[in-house]
């Protein structure tokens, strides 16, 4: 019999080199960690074994390991929030556990019950508690991870796998000095197709991200505008979802493409559409998954009717858009240096459910 995962089997070990937080001036994103890791193996004969809590080491991995070969591997961004009250509070974190699972059966690498996993990552923020910085922006990024580690060049359904997660504190994405994004609207790559695998969080929809960000760069962009087919549709920006505001007749549209398989399922997104419709008035805004291209775009912003562009995601809630170019051209977004109305809107939503301010459904979990 193959073992579920068991959050109630779960052993700690506390490191005995305790190492104090850093500043919360010096936290950069990713670059430095918690004291403790999480791990659990999976095997088939077995399933899942006993998770652990240890002091954060190196991962020991035989050369011919199936995750150097063949990309075996996915992983999850999340965040854990400290409220006023100093307790520890996850966003929506069952969506992650759901996306996590789909892109597991995508990658041929072993499902396990995401509620169980919940129990294993809260006794993680309990023991590494000290490293959640407190306060507006603050919070402690978290990286579930799961990679195949069967051993062999053989290209087949690997027989083991490793799921973990580390954790690093962060700081607000923008600091002082904050600028929206400019884009480059990007032809010559793309990110994603249909049926195709970029809607799921696999690493390898990553690695081939960089090397366009780079040409973008060269031209003074932040990140690809990532476009796909002869239309021009538009998808995703950088490896965030996409959000404009336009003008339409007296009323004002909210319009993300649709979860067509080309585009990552976000939480952000997800809760941005919700709470939109929730708190938007339906006499004055209609909120839309549609297929949108650049060539609308370019002419929306024509008529004037571009009224604000952003970016969604867990690292920066919404990040502003105030250019796009275009085949040698700039679409320029009114909103220029500043967050749009509805774009700050969002962001203060989402915030305030995060921190634990303003309740909305079961979304904040303490
Ligand atoms: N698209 C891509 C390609 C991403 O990597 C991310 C970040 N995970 C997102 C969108 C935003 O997803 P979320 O809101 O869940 O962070």
């Amino acid at each position: 019999m193959s073992a579920p995962l068991d959050a109630s089997k779960l052993t700690i070990e506390l490191t005995k080199t305790p190492s104090s937080p850093l500043p919360k001036d010096e936290l950069v994103f990713g670059k430095t960690f918690t004291d403790h890791m999480v791990e659990v193996e999976w095997s088939k004969e077995e399933g899942w074994g006993a998770p652990k809590i240890s002091p954060r080491h190196p991962l020991t991995l035989d050369p011919a390991t199936v995750v150097f070969h063949y990309s075996f591997e996915l992983f999850e961004g999340m965040k854990a929030y400290l409220d006023s009250k100093g307790e520890v509070r996850t966003f929506r974190p069952n969506k992650n556990m759901e996306r996590m699972n789909r892109s597991a059966k995508r990658a041929a690498l072993p499902e396990f019950d995401g509620e169980e996993f919940l129990k294993i990552i809260d006794q993680f923020l309990l023991v590494d508690k000290k490293f959640i910085p407190q306060g507006e922006g603050y919070s402690l990024y978290l990286r579930p991870t799961l990679i195949g580690t069967s051993v062999g060049l053989g290209v087949s359904k690997p027989d083991h796998a490793l799921l973990y997660l580390i954790a690093s504190p962060v700081g607000p994405y923008f600091g002082p000095n904050f600028k929206p994004v400019s884009l480059e609207a990007t032809e010559y790559a793309v990110r994603a197709w249909p049926k195709g695998y970029g809607q799921y969080k696999l690493g390898a929809n990553y690695v081939s991200s960089i090397e366009p960000q780079t040409q973008a760069a060269k031209k003074g962009h932040n990140q690809n505008l990532w476009l796909f087919g002869e239309e021009g549709y538009i998808t995703e920006v950088g490896a965030m979802n996409v959000f404009f505001v336009f003008k339409n007749g007296d009323k004002k549209e909210l319009v993300t493409p649709p979860l067509n398989g080309t585009i990552l399922p976000g939480v952000t997104r997800d809760s941005t559409l919700q709470l939109a419709r929730t708190k938007l008035s339906a006499d004055e805004w209609i909120i839309s998954e549609r297929e949108i291209t650049i060539h609308q775009v370019k002419e929306k912003a024509a008529n004037g009717e571009l009224l604000e562009v952003f970016g969604t995601g867990t690292a920066a809630i919404v990040s502003p858009v105030n250019n796009i170019e275009f085949r040698d051209e700039h679409i320029k977004v009114p909103t220029g240096d500043k967050f749009g109305p509805l774009t700050e809107n969002v962001l203060e939503w989402i915030k305030s459910i995060q921190y634990g301010e303003t309740e909305f459904d079961d979304w904040s979990r303490v």
